[in-house]
């Protein structure tokens, strides 16, 4: 957008911004530039914490840095996500470079090779700006971050929507956070303006030998990591931002019209695929709703789309930040830990053990293709997703195994895992964000869900042959 064409409402920070927090008690030095740490928003246009960093830079009168590392020891590190990183960094460095914005991008092939590099780079800053985020490695590198910083180290909170402060209390179901979400749209979905950087961007004499992500081979570079090369990346879901506006303006010329008739059937590709975009930070949610908006939907549509995307996707945002253990059992809420406890010992004729549900061969052959689907596309309909979590329930002897199960092989496979949506969906499985239902075996009073439910929405056994099998070991 051009600089002239500035909207009135905008997304930048503002004075007594609630996105903001400051992590150490270390003030703003003199020094040779301001980073921007671009951790979990891996984007360069429509990223509130970057326009935030530039604008600080300018006032210090200092030219902005923007870091981004991918380090091979992240939980789950394989293929299919240190790919999906690349083609974003690969994104960021054309669009930075064009903005006159200095970036470097390091991606140690070991642990080792990683260790003290950030800090190294954290060494000349005045001020240091990084991504808020309530889940996965972000909130331990965000305080390590702050430790080793020598200087202010501050946080811009463009997870959500709406500054996920605003909503202080635990939400127990989205019938409850829904008005606070959608009320808060008002004064939150609007856009980012760019703000251009006043000093060049220096010569930066790197700790490290920057990517040159416009010539690498990338499928090289990932073959070089200590990772898990198994899990090969999924060549139809591209990373970066380029790719995340493609399919966002695919969506919303044709499957968009229909959302709220065709987002339940897994042969229509109904819904956007918008997912792993989202959780790599390759675009914002605000975008997408800023877009769909923008469309002229019609309103059944618009409606159920922003109901996933800011009310769904809200409500998990505000279950992460909200409780620290989100991503284990003990966030499953305490009335259906006690009924999933008290029929633990219930018959379970299709129990298998844990590995031989990972590689696809339980009783079930729904199950066994949703998970073959997890395991090569890197994907699960959502549809077919709750029935996946919830029969693993089935599955699995003790309910807490299960839900480590399930969330394992999320996070594993999925491009969209390790995600706020990841725990709350595999939670939502167990209990959470409902209520309980008449007593049944096995599930107590949590919901439960067969296949017949898949049934009732699209051809099952079409869906099941369209998914192929897994190669041979
Ligand atoms: C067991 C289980 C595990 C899940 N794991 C994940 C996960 O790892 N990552 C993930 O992003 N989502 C997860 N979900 C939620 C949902 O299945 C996906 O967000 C959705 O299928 C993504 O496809 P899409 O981008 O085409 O969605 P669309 O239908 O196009 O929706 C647009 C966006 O809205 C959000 N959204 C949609 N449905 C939900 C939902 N039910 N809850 C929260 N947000 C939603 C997502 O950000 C999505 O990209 C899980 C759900 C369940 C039941």
């Amino acid at each position: 957008m051009p600089l002239h064409d500035r909207p009135r409402r905008r997304a930048n920070i503002r004075a007594n911004d609630p996105r903001l927090r400051v992590w150490n008690d270390k003030p703003i030095r003199s020094g040779d530039y301001v980073v921007y740490w671009c951790q979990a928003n891996r984007r360069a246009i429509d990223n509130v914490a970057l326009e935030y960093a530039v604008k600080r830079a300018n006032e210090l009168h200092l030219p902005l840095i923007v870091y981004e590392a991918l380090r091979p020891d992240y939980p789950h590190a394989s293929a299919r996500f240190h790919k999906f990183v690349l083609e974003c960094g690969r994104d960021n460095a054309r669009v930075l470079a064009s903005r006159g914005i200095a970036h470097g991008f390091f991606l140690p092939r070991t642990a080792e090779q990683a260790k003290g590099v950030a800090a190294k780079v954290f060494a000349r800053a005045a001020l240091i700006v990084s991504d808020e985020h309530p889940s996965f490695i972000h909130p331990w590198q965000n305080s390590a971050g702050a430790r080793y910083a020598p200087c202010t180290y501050l946080t811009v909170d463009d997870a959500a929507i709406a500054p996920l402060a605003l909503i202080p209390a635990h939400e127990p179901q989205a019938r409850t956070i829904r008005p606070k979400l959608l009320a808060l749209l008002d004064e939150w979905l609007a856009p980012v303006v760019l703000v251009e950087p006043q000093v060049q961007a220096p010569s930066v004499e790197w700790p490290f030998d920057p990517l040159d992500l416009e010539q690498l081979d990338l499928d090289a570079a990932v073959a070089r990591c200590a990772i898990d090369q198994s899990i090969a990346p999924i060549s139809d879901r591209p990373g970066g931002s380029r790719a995340a506006w493609a399919r966002l303006s695919n969506f919303l010329a044709h499957a968009a019209r229909g959302y709220d008739g065709a987002r339940d059937d897994p042969s229509e590709d109904g819904t956007s695929g918008l997912s792993p975009y989202l959780h790599f930070g390759a675009i914002s949610a605000r975008s997408c709703a800023l877009a769909a908006r923008d469309a002229v939907l019609p309103k059944p549509a618009l409606d159920a789309f922003l109901e996933q995307l800011v009310v769904r996707r809200g409500l998990a945002f505000n279950h992460a930040a909200r409780e620290p253990r989100h991503a284990t059992y003990e966030a499953v809420p305490a009335w259906a830990r006690d009924t999933l406890a008290e029929h633990a010992s219930d018959p379970r004729p299709d129990a298998k053990p844990p590995a031989t549900l990972e590689r696809a061969k339980s009783a079930d052959d729904v199950w066994n293709a949703a998970q073959r689907e997890l395991i090569l596309r890197g994907r699960i309909h959502n549809v077919v997703r709750m029935f996946w979590g919830k029969r693993i329930i089935t599955m699995v002897k003790r309910p807490r195994d299960a839900f480590e199960l399930a969330v394992r092989m999320m996070d594993r496979y999925a491009l969209d895992g390790r995600d706020p949506n990841t725990y709350a969906g595999v939670a939502w499985c167990f209990g959470l964000h409902d209520r309980p239902f008449p007593e049944r075996p096995i599930f107590g009073t949590v919901r439960s869900m067969g296949v017949r439910a898949l049934e009732k929405r699209f051809d099952v056994s079409r869906w099941v042959e369209s998914i192929p099998p897994l190669k041979k070991k």
